[in-house]
This record gives C-alpha cells, sequence and structure tokens, in this order.
C-alpha cells in the first residue's frame, strides 16, 4: 500500500511500504478515508524528536472497516468509525478512569501510545491507505454511515477533544473569560470549545492574520502578539485582574514575542495573564528533551518558569496528553445533532501523494494552510 513514510528533517515520501495485517483476534484493519496532518506531526517532520527514518505518519484517522478480528464483538466490516489518537486498551486502570492518553497496558506503559508517533509504541500511523487498530472494540468510535460530516468528524481523532480537554483542563464555566494562547488548529478547536461551553468572551492570541480571522469568525477575540504584551492587551480588554482561565496551545515550540527569548513565554504569559486563583489548561507540547533546541537547557526539556509568580497567584495547572476517547462519543453527537460544526478549521483536502508540499507548506503556517487533510481514496 501507499503511505508518508517520514526520511529525516523536513523530508517525508509517499511510497508502497507493507499491507498491515490483522496480529491479534481483537484488531480491526481500516481503510482510511481521511488522515489529517497535526501540529504534533511537525515535532517529528522538524527533526525534534528521536524519530527513525521509516516510520509512516499519521495520528487523525478515520475509515471503514476492512477486516475484523475473530474476538472483535461490537465492529463489522463497512462500520464507517473515528479512531481518536490514544491508543489505548479500555481495561487498565487509567482507562477504566477515562484517562485513555495513559493507558498502563499499551507500549510504553503510563505514557500513552499513539499511531505513528515516536515514543507512543510499535503502532504504525494512518497517512495510509490501510491501518491496524489494536483494542478495535475500544479505539473505534462508530460514527452514522455515508460521508455527511466527514471533515466534522475526522477532527475527532485529536484536536476538537484536545481543545475541548484543555478546556477541562482549564475548568471553563458558563460566563467565564478565557485566554487562549495559540491560533493553530488545536487552539481554534480550544476557543470553539471553550464558546460552546458557555464562556462570555474567549481571547485568542497569535501573529498569523488568517489564523486570528478564524477565530473572530466564531466569536471569540484575536490578540495579535506583535502589536504588544498580549497579557496586557487582554487585561485592559477585561478591565479586571486578568482572565478567568488560560489555555496553551502553543506548546515549547513559541515564538519570542517583543524583548523576549526564551521559549517558555507561553506558560510564563499565561500567569500573567490569568487572574489571580485562576486556572491554566496546558495542551501544547513539552518535550522531555528536544534535540533541535537551540539552548541547553532547552535540550534537556527545561525552560525558564516563573514558578514564583505562578505561586504568588496562587493559580492551578493542568497538563498532558489529551484523553480524546473521553469525549469523542458527546463530540461526535454534537457534530450529528448540528451543534457543532469543527470543520471551519479545515482549510484543504490533498490525496495522499500531495503530503510532501502539504507538509513543508504547514510546517512553515503558510498563510491559507490551518488544516489539512490527506484523503488517500482520492
Ligand atoms: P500549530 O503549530 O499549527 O499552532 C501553534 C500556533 O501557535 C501557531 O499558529 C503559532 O503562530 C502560534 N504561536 C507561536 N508562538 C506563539 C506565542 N508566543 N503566542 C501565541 N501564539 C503563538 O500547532 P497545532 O496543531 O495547533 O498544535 C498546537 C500544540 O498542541 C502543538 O504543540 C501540538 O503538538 C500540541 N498538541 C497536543 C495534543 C495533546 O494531546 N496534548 C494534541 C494535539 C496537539
Ligand atoms: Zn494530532
Amino acid at each position: 500500500m501507499k503511505a508518508v513514510v517520514y526520511q529525516g528533517p523536513y523530508d517525508v515520501t509517499v511510497q508502497e511500504v507493507a499491507d498491515p495485517r490483522l496480529e491479534d483476534p481483537t484488531d480491526v484493519l481500516v481503510r482510511i478515508t481521511t488522515s489529517a496532518i497535526c501540529g504534533s506531526d511537525l515535532h517529528m517532520y522538524e527533526g525534534r524528536t528521536d524519530a527513525q527514518a521509516g516510520i509512516v505518519f499519521g495520528h487523525e484517522n478515520m475509515g471503514v472497516i476492512q477486516e475484523v478480528g475473530s474476538a472483535v464483538t461490537t465492529l463489522r466490516q463497512g462500520d464507517r468509525v473515528v479512531l481518536p489518537f490514544n491508543v489505548a486498551c479500555g481495561f487498565c486502570t487509567n482507562c477504566r478512569a477515562g484517562k485513555s492518553a495513559f493507558c498502563l497496558t499499551v507500549n510504553p506503559p503510563g505514557a500513552g501510545g499513539a499511531y505513528g508517533y515516536v515514543g507512543m509504541g510499535p503502532y504504525s500511523g494512518g497517512q495510509a491507505e490501510y491501518l491496524r487498530v489494536p483494542f478495535a472494540d475500544y479505539n473505534c468510535v462508530p460514527l452514522p454511515p455515508g460521508e455527511e460530516h466527514e471533515n466534522d468528524f475526522a477532527l475527532l481523532a485529536d484536536i476538537f477533544p484536545t481543545g475541548y480537554h484543555s478546556t477541562v483542563l482549564a475548568g471553563v464555566q458558563p460566563g467565564e473569560t478565557v485566554a487562549v494562547y495559540g491560533a493553530g488548529p488545536v487552539g481554534l478547536m480550544a476557543a470553539y470549545s471553550a464558546l460552546l461551553k458557555g464562556a462570555s468572551r474567549v481571547f485568542v492570541v497569535d501573529k498569523v492574520p488568517n489564523r486570528l480571522q478564524l477565530a473572530s469568525r466564531i466569536g471569540a477575540e484575536p490578540i495579535d502578539f506583535t502589536q504588544g504584551n498580549p497579557a496586557q492587551q487582554i487585561a485592559d480588554a477585561v478591565r479586571d485582574s486578568g482572565t478567568d482561565r488560560g489555555i496553551d496551545a502553543v506548546g515549547y515550540q513559541a515564538t519570542a514575542a517583543e524583548g523576549e527569548e526564551q521559549p517558555a513565554l507561553v506558560l510564563n504569559q499565561l500567569v500573567d495573564t490569568v487572574r489571580p486563583t485562576g486556572t491554566i489548561g496546558v495542551v501544547g507540547l513539552y518535550l522531555p528533551s528536544d534535540p533541535g533546541a537551540p539552548n541547553e537547557n532547552a535540550a534537556k526539556g527545561e525552560l525558564l518558569f516563573r514558578v514564583g509568580r505562578y505561586f504568588e497567584k496562587g493559580q492551578k495547572m493542568g497538563t498532558g496528553q489529551a484523553d480524546a476517547k473521553q469525549y469523542a462519543h458527546q463530540l461526535r453527537d454534537l457534530i450529528t445533532a448540528g451543534r457543532a460544526k469543527p470543520s471551519f478549521v479545515v482549510s484543504q483536502h490533498l490525496p495522499l501523494n500531495s503530503a510532501p508540499d502539504a507538509y513543508s507548506r504547514f510546517d512553515k503556517r503558510e498563510e491559507g494552510y490551518s488544516k489539512v487533510l490527506l484523503q488517500p481514496g482520492t
């Protein structure tokens, strides 16, 4: 089959690889209809991780079941499914608590599994024609048959539940004010989820004009951080001691703003932006090590977080991979009912062969490349 294969920094190819097959009786094989490129793929693409040449990328997958293992009980050939990116067992202590991103059974135990991601188990990615799905009864989220809502449902594999998770980590309640740093696909989904949950005002900080425009389109208030300190811009707008909640949808790769150089900037700016005793949800990725980092501390994953200021303000913070599976069913039902349409963020649908060009453009945050869906059947 054809698949998107990592060759080295800034280099992916579309090439023939071995067809996946059922390995355990609890597996299914899925014919992929849509697999999205994620900001998380860019960490590997840019050579910032230990990813080795040969990995098939793709953890945001949906498709139609092609073959069913003998111990699978709830799924049939021909069922349309989306696959939240956490590969998980469904029966360990963490999975039973809904913490599927921290499954204790899959490899590596506790650090979570994912399709096509370095350090997250042996599972191949879905930017390919077919994908093997382990523990299929748990890992497949059934969808209505047909082709309706394809672009919305595809986002249930990661960014919609991840954005929603950030609002859970931040504890967003109806009527509250929320600051989201990052207007990439994850930040936009965080802002959208905060609005779904009834936030009164949502500020979205970035510098990429079309991403800020998308934030405005959904009813959030764009803050361009090249126009002055974003924490101050937001403080001026809320005329209060800060927003109730804050969300980091940028991660360690933040671009420095005026007069600042350290990459921990977003966490520090969130502490400045959120009111005393407010809560911060962090879904932007922080790596335990970053071989590509420009300085020694950052290479060890040690960033300069102003913990004293955080303590002084009595804030709380929640972090980590999103338990995408925990929210996927409810968010699916909001889409089916017409009450959520996250596909406003999708900018391109492209055949698999376009992946090398699409990776390069998405990596440059090129104007008009907000979220790319690869569609192997086209
Ligand atoms: P992205 O790179 O497309 O978006 C990041 C955005 O942040 C960009 O638009 C960039 O311009 C903006 N930005 C950079 N510096 C900034 C700053 N100082 N202030 C404000 N904005 C700034 O990526 P994405 O796909 O939206 O993902 C965002 C992050 O979420 C990535 O780190 C990704 O790995 C992570 N992620 C985490 C999970 C999870 O489970 N926790 C899941 C998916 C993605
Ligand atoms: Zn993703």
